[in-house]
């Protein structure tokens, strides 16, 4: 039987390997492990096999699993990685380290106001709707110099970088497309923000190409604690 913890391991080397190809040092890349769905005993699993990044997608869920996890796991980093309506940024002001799916000026608004002074600056990077279908979320090109120079004026929120969810394809010139997108949208932010060092891109089933176009935190959900009953996003 494969346990959480070699399921992870095999995350892991899966990372260093893919970095190895692309000549970069696997150490710039960040593990998110996405938890979302899972039970509290799949997070301590991980916990305990030195796993410290954990990405949640739904308000609720992550707030009971926070709050569970407090004691047990005290170093644990929670990263806020689902939709967010604006009546509940609250709660993830207040409990969250990040925040990944930032891409509209009001909720950067809230979630800087309501962050407790008690507490660093939320980590945050917008969210770039990179298929430019209207359906999806994410912010465009231009609104995201635009939300960057915002978020640069609110002292309770640290841009970070982007993230994206490309499309979910078998053809994989326009996944490579879309890959490359991001990366070039990342890098032009960075030459105005020279203190951005996050692109959050990738997860289990493209990981690969993510880290070859310069991702630096993969999210990785099913390849580590298994498929979900419950349909995601
Ligand atoms: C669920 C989810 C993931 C993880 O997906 P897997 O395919 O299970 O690795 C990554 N990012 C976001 C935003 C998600 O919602």
């Amino acid at each position: 039987m494969t346990t959480i913890a070699d399921r992870l391991a095999n995350a892991q080397y899966r990372i260093i390997q893919a970095a190895q190809i692309s000549s970069r040092n696997p150490d710039e890349i960040q593990l998110l492990a996405v938890s979302k769905t899972k039970p509290n005993t799949d997070i301590i699993a991980a916990y305990a096999a030195g796993q410290r990044h954990f990405g949640e997608n739904y308000v609720q869920e992550g707030e009971s699993k926070v709050i569970a996890l407090k004691s047990s796991c005290p170093e644990i980093q929670w990263h806020f990685i689902g939709p967010l309506q604006s009546n509940k940024t609250k709660i993830v002001a207040n409990l969250f380290d990040w925040m990944h799916t930032l891409s509209r000026d009001k909720v950067a608004q809230r979630l800087n106001d309501q962050r407790p002074d008690t507490l660093a600056p939320l980590n945050v990077c917008i969210q770039i709707n990179i298929s430019e279908e209207s359906s999806k979320s994410g912010a465009t090109a231009d609104e995201m110099f635009s939300l960057a120079e915002s978020i640069k004026l609110l002292p309770n929120l640290k841009l970070r970088g982007l993230m994206a969810i490309p499309t979910s394809t078998q053809d994989i010139q326009h996944q490579k497309r879309e890959f490359q997108k991001l990366q070039d949208l990342y890098l032009s932010l960075q030459k105005i923000y020279p203190e951005v060092d996050t692109l959050s891109m990738g997860m289990s089933n493209d990981l690969e190409q993510a880290i070859e176009h310069g991702s630096t935190m993969v999210r990785i959900g099913s390849a580590i604690f298994g498929q979900r009953d419950t349909p995601s996003i």
